[in-house]
Parts: structure tokens; sequence; C-alpha cells
């Protein structure tokens, strides 16, 4: 497919999930335009979400950075874009101490996210990092020690402190708020968790926030969580982001109640300008609340619509499902859609159910137990999913996404067809059996 007849320049600044596929879309569509991508990293682009195994020792560092481009699309490293002029469409940017600029006919912004440091004292001792980038991985395994804290009970955080404690370490997770990934998981599959975690060795700490990190010799030793004084040597904190959208900012882009890059449904932010994945601030898909994902799935998306539409295409946004699989030690959690916190605090009346079945039959080796959690509208719409499992609950988070995506009620679940093999599947599909007893429940079946 070529989009445009004459040859254009599109400009992209960040080369992660959103960049690469913006870039990777506008060449496709348009082979005979130009594609640049500004990274400010010295090299293409690394795999953030392989961090946490990273910092455990399962993965090489190394195998987590791509040092080659993919073919085709120009990718300029070490590149820091400083400053957007929206009226004359050149972007400027740091490259080896000099001061460039680049003028576009396009320009996509795909900047993600940026830590920010929670107001702990001690950030800065030795043994304490931040955990986001391929930098601060490094750091970390350069200064492990036996007796970790993670701070914030995240997905990250989660990812971490499984991985560790399954290495051997004396972990603790920390978490301020009273149930861990406050807001997007509900209570009930947070407290499984925390209760397999605890399972692993891994102490973990909720309503304790972390007010302090003491260090006397320069080295982390002590952490203050709540009324807790924990042993450390080494802190990894899992906590805060915000939209990395101060570029976006400067140049007069408006911005969101998030703090994201606001975005129509074709990721359009200004005439001539995208902005795509954790940068962005779109709309939740049941609610049409301005949102800012954080999460690949989403990213990916909007890359693709950016790129395309970026050489002039029409590729439309619908909406933010948020599919996610965290990996907590040797089990999994996902989810999707509108949680029932979620749901609550946006005055969305709903109905929810809760299912613990076998996850395969009782006869199939490694048969384990799966919970699945789902979230209704009153009329009986699915809106949100949660699963924990040994296996399978990719497939379940996508089965889930799509039938909120096509606004499929419980009934409709019922009467959907899912692959059946005595080896690989339980009879019946977990969702439809919680779907049937959420019906029943509320009175809903027909
Ligand atoms: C430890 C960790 C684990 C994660 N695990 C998962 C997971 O399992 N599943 C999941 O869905 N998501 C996960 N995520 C989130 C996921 O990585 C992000 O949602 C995704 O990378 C977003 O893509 P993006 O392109 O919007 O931003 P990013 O991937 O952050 O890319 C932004 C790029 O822009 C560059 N940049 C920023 N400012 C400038 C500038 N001024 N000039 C030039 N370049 C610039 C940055 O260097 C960066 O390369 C994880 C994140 C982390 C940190």
């Amino acid at each position: 497919m070529v989009l445009t007849g004459g040859t254009m320049r599109v400009v992209v600044v960040g080369n992660g999930t959103a960049g690469q596929t913006a870039a990777g879309f506008a060449k496709k569509d348009s082979p005979e335009s130009e594609v640049i991508v500004l990274e400010r990293h010295p090299y293409p682009s690394y795999h953030p979400c392989a961090l946490p195994y990273v910092v455990a020792g399962e993965i090489p560092l190394e195998s987590v950075v791509d040092r080659v481009p993919r073919p085709g699309i120009e990718v300029i490293t070490s590149a820091e874009v400083e400053g957007i002029d929206l009226e004359g469409k050149k972007v400027h940017f740091s490259k080896d101490g000099s001061q460039e600029s680049l003028e576009y006919d396009a320009l996509v912004i795909a900047t993600g996210l940026r830590p920010t440091r929670p107001p702990i004292s001690g950030l800065d001792l030795e043994g304490v990092r931040l955990l986001w980038d391929v930098e601060d991985a490094e750091y970390i395994l350069k200064h492990m020690g036996e007796r970790i804290v993670v701070v914030g009970g995240s997905a990250t955080g989660l990812e971490v402190a499984g991985a560790l404690a399954k290495g051997g370490k004396d972990v603790w997770l920390v978490e301020m708020m009273e149930q861990l990934m406050p807001g997007k998981v509900d209570p009930p599959v947070a407290s499984t968790v925390a209760k397999y975690l605890r399972s692993l060795g891994v102490r973990v700490l909720l309503k304790s926030p972390v007010k302090e990190i003491r260090g006397p010799t320069g080295r982390a030793s002590e952490v203050l969580a709540g009324d807790h004084v924990i042993e450390a040597d080494t802190v990894i904190v899992a906590a805060g982001v915000r939209p990395n959208s101060k570029l976006a900012a400067e140049a007069g882009i408006p911005i969101g109640e998030t703090g994201g890059i606001r975005v129509d449904d074709r990721m359009r932010a200004a005439p001539g300008v995208y902005a795509a994945g954790d940068v962005a601030e779109v709309w939740e898909y049941v609610t049409g609340r301005p949102v800012v994902t954080g999460l690949v799935s989403t990213a990916l998306v909007q890359g693709r619509i950016a790129g395309r539409n970026a050489v002039g295409g029409g590729l439309r946004y619908r909406g933010a499902l948020s599919p996610y699989v965290i990996h907590v030690g040797d089990r999994l959690l996902g989810g999707v859609g509108l949680s029932a916190t979620q749901a609550t605090r946006w005055g969305l009346e709903h109905v929810t159910g809760r299912l613990s079945t076998l996850d395969l039959e009782r006869f199939a080796p490694g048969v384990d137990r799966v919970l699945s959690w789902l979230v209704a509208t009153r009329e009986g719409r699915l809106i949100g999913a949660q699963f924990w499992g040994a296996r399978e609950v990719w497939g379940r988070v996508s089965s889930a996404a799509l039938a909120i995506l096509s606004g499929m009620s419980l009934q409709d679940l019922l009467t959907t067809e899912f692959a059946y093999h005595p080896l690989l599947t339980p009879v019946s599909e977990p969702l439809t059996v919680l779907a049937d007893s959420v019906l029943r429940r509320f009175k809903m079946a027909p």
C-alpha cells in the first residue's frame, strides 16, 4: 500500500514500542518517504519489560538491548530532542555535544513515560535505584546484595519481587496502599497474589509508605516503611511515573488532565503532529475517561495508527482496553478492561463475579487452579476481567479483550464456542462458567 504520492519526511521522536511501530508503519505504507527516528539512548532500542528478569539474573542484560536498528529505518541514536518548532516544522536536538535541527512534514512524538522520584529520603544512597531502563538494570546488577526491599506493589514490583525470591534472595515487597496493584486489580484477586508471593518467601507489607532509607556508611542498610524498620542492602524502587510530555508542552501542544499529550482518534496532537504510546492521553474504552496506559499493547496500536496517518492514512483509535499479563514467580496475573474499583470510582453501576476452577481436566498432567474474576454492567455487558493462574492467562485476557471490544454480553459468552482438548483445556472455559454463575446470581439469565 502506498498512501502518499510524493516523498515526505516523517520524523519520530523516541524509538520505544510506539516510535518503532509508527516508523515501521509509515515506511511500509509510504516506501518513498524518508522516515527518521531520533532516540536519546546510545543504542536504538531495548526491551523494558524484560528488565525484572534481568535484575533477577534470569536473562543477560545484553540480550535485551538492540544494538542494530531495523532495516529500512534511519535511527539516529544519542540524539536528544530538546525543542519542537511547530510553525517552522522543525525539531532541534543535541547529538555528541552539538546542536542540530531536522525539518519534518509529519512528526510523531513517542517519548513514553518518565519515572518520578517518590518523596523518600535516601534515594541517592548506594544500592538504591529506580528500575526503569538499561542503565538502572546495570546499576542494580552491579550493586545487588542479599536483602532486598522492592518499593511499590506495581506490576514491575510484583515481577521483580517474585523473580528475586525464586532466585533465593531475602525479599520484602512494600506497598503504601492496602493492596497490591491498587485500582488496577480488584481486592480478591490482589489478596490471592499477595498470598502466593508470601508462599514464595516474599514479605509483603501493605499500608506501609516508605519514608526513609538509611545508610550511615553511604550504602543502604535500613528502610523505614510504615512502622517497620527493615534491614536491607538493596532497594529497588518501582513506583511513580509521569508522561514524558514536557517537550510537547513547551512547544504549545495541548496536554490533558493526566499529563499526557491530548490526541484525537487519529492520534493527532496538532496539525502535522501525532503522539503515540505512553506519552499520549487517550480514553478508556468503556467509560471514555482520559487515561495514559503504560502498556506495550496500547503503545503498539497507537504506533500503528500514528505511523499510518502520518503518511496520509485514516486509521482510527477505538479506546484503551489496557490488557496486561504479569509473571509473578511461577504464576501469571492478567487483566483487561475496567476493574470494579475503577467502575466504582467512575460511577458505573456494575456486578462482579469470582470463580476458582481447575485449569485443565482433573486427570491432565500439571492440572492447577485458575482464579477468574469478571466485571459486567447491570445489563450484563462484560466490561472487565482478571485471571490468576499457572497457564493460558494471556489467551483468557485476549479473549476477554475481544469480547469487551465487540460489546459482548455474558449471555453472548455462554453461546461462544471455545476450543477443547483433554490435555490442554478444561471442558468449559472458566470465563463462560463464571458468566453463567453471574447471570444466575443476578437473575439476568433469559
Ligand atoms: C521494568 C518495566 C517492565 C515493563 N513490563 C511490561 C510488560 O510486561 N507488559 C507491558 O505491556 N508493558 C510493560 N512495561 C511498559 C512498557 O515498557 C511501555 O508501556 C512501553 O515501552 C511504551 O512504549 P513507548 O514507545 O510509549 O515508550 P518507551 O518504550 O518508554 O519509549 C520511549 C522512547 O523515547 C525516548 N525518548 C524520550 N525522550 C526523548 C527525547 N527528548 N529525545 C529522543 N528520544 C527520547 C526514550 O529514550 C525511549 O527509548 C514495562 C515497563 C518497565 C519500565
